[in-house]
């Protein structure tokens, strides 16, 4: 029957052809689906798969702002309702050059079965524009926010959808949103995460994708008896996630020998560490979006133009973009004897990438697992909201390890009950799934 997975993959590359990030993040979910939907025809019946791949709603809106110079700009905004099956819409926003409906769907998507293994009541969405913060001035970014905002406002709300930071959506800019709805709406709710500390932030946000993937490889490390102490790890980018998982990896033992950046990348023989690390805080603040700025400072080799995927490691986690390593990359990374690839950006594998490491029996960990400790902190961030109470970082963290460890049991837990295990793709798309799916079929056909 899991002809009904070819289907629809091709029901969805018909109709959306253009939309080729939506298309693969479709493919790489369903595939793993084949035994779940053999097994039981309730969700054929329920026509689930051709209902999940549809977002609820998608808003697409003018975001008209004037610049320093007072010369009138115009950028498209975009929000993608994916699915509030079992809870209100939850997911970044993405401000660059790049963004188009096609990666929003796709993020939107992947968000929908992220959401879903945090335990945490959070349906998917995404949402951004393709305005560029890069060499913006401040007043700048704020004026972009408060138009951007001044449409959003009205689909969104702390029971309806609640939007967080993504790629060029750091606290400055939740900052001069959250300040545009409150104006707008006149009420001071948990509509936005990833807020500042003084006024309903959560404690641990910032670094909270960052441990989390650690946290994360850790346990898959340690089905195979190892641990990140005396580990050499690649990483890619410099930004929050990067920053996130350096803290918590040198935390471990580990060494951390390489960053990059849309120039290139840097390698740092003898760990990035300390300094080094606030120093990435510097960087990403200066918003040059330059790694070689690192290899300046500190008088390590850059390689302008290319990824980092080349350097020999243990452990190789990408945490800048979608599609950042490549078929050759992942061979490249096997020939040198890497152990465990863990996704901290959204797909940052390519599909062919991700089958090659399976293949080649090394350990994997997907994103919408590995990194979904950014948005179980925003959902731990909406709890507190709600109880207008405040959790120590201590507090926050134990709960944020807790919820790691129990995303890695499930997802090696459905991926032995459908009969490929230790694939951790399978797991976490089937675990993600099934309570998605059994929600929609409990809410009747909406
Ligand atoms: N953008 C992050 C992600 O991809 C966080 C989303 C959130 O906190 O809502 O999961």
């Amino acid at each position: 029957m899991s002809h009904y997975v070819d289907e629809v993959i091709s029901s969805v590359k018909e109709r959306y052809y253009w939309e080729k990030e939506f298309i693969q993040s479709v493919e790489e979910v369903l595939n793993s689906l084949r035994a779940v939907v053999d097994k039981d025809p309730k969700y054929k019946k329920h026509k689930i798969l051709e209902r999940i791949v549809e977002p609820e709603r998608t808003v697409s809106f003018r975001v008209c702002w004037q610049d320093d110079k007072g010369e009138f700009q115009v950028n498209r905004g975009y929000r993608v309702q994916f699915n509030s099956a079992i809870g209100p819409y939850k997911g970044g926003l993405r401000f660059h050059p790049s963004v188009n409906l096609s990666i929003l769907k796709f993020l939107g998507f992947e968000q929908i079965f992220k959401n879903s293994l945090t335990t945490l009541p959070m349906g998917g969405g995404k949402g951004g524009s393709d305005f560029d913060p890069r060499g913006k001035s401040d007043s700048e970014v704020m004026r972009f926010c408060q138009a951007f905002m001044s449409e959003l406002f009205r689909h969104i709300g702390p029971d309806t959808d609640v939007p967080a930071g993504d790629i060029g959506v750091g606290g400055r800019e939740i900052g001069y949103l959250f300040g545009q709805y409150k104006k707008l709406v006149n009420e001071f709710t948990g509509v936005l995460t990833g807020k500042g500390i003084n006024w309903g932030g959560s404690l641990i946000r910032p670094e909270a994708t960052g441990f989390g993937v650690t946290y994360f490889a850790e346990e898959m490390l340690k089905t195979k008896g190892m641990d990140f102490n005396g580990k050499k790890v690649a990483l890619s980018g410099f930004g929050n996630v990067a920053w996130g998982a350096a803290l918590k990896i040198t935390e471990l033992g580990g060494k951390v020998v390489t960053l990059s950046g849309p120039d290139g990348f840097i390698y740092d023989p003898d760990g990035i560490k300390g300094e080094k690390i606030d120093y990435m805080l510097e960087m990403r603040a200066s918003g040059r979006d330059k790694v070689q700025d690192y290899a300046d400072k500190f008088k390590v080799k850059f390689e302008a133009g290319k990824r980092p995927w080349s350097i020999p490691v243990d452990v190789a986690i990408p945490c800048a973009t979608q599609n950042e390593l490549d078929l050759n990359d992942a061979k490249e990374l096997v020939k040198n004897g890497v152990k465990c690839v863990v996704e901290a950006a959204n797909m940052p594998c390519t599909l062919d990438a991700v089958k090659y490491f399976l293949d080649n029996n090394v350990l994997f960990g997907p994103a919408k697992a590995a990194n979904a400790g950014g948005v179980a902190t925003s959902g731990l961030e909406m709890s507190q909201n709600s109880m207008r109470l405040s959790w120590s970082s201590k507090e926050v963290d134990e709960r944020l390890h807790g919820i790691m460890i129990n995303i890695h049991n499930a997802c090696q837990n459905a991926a032995k009950e459908f009969g490929t295990p230790g694939n951790l793709v399978n797991g976490a798309n089937i675990a993600g799934f099934l309570k998605v799916a059994n929600a929609m079929i409990d809410q009747g056909l909406v």
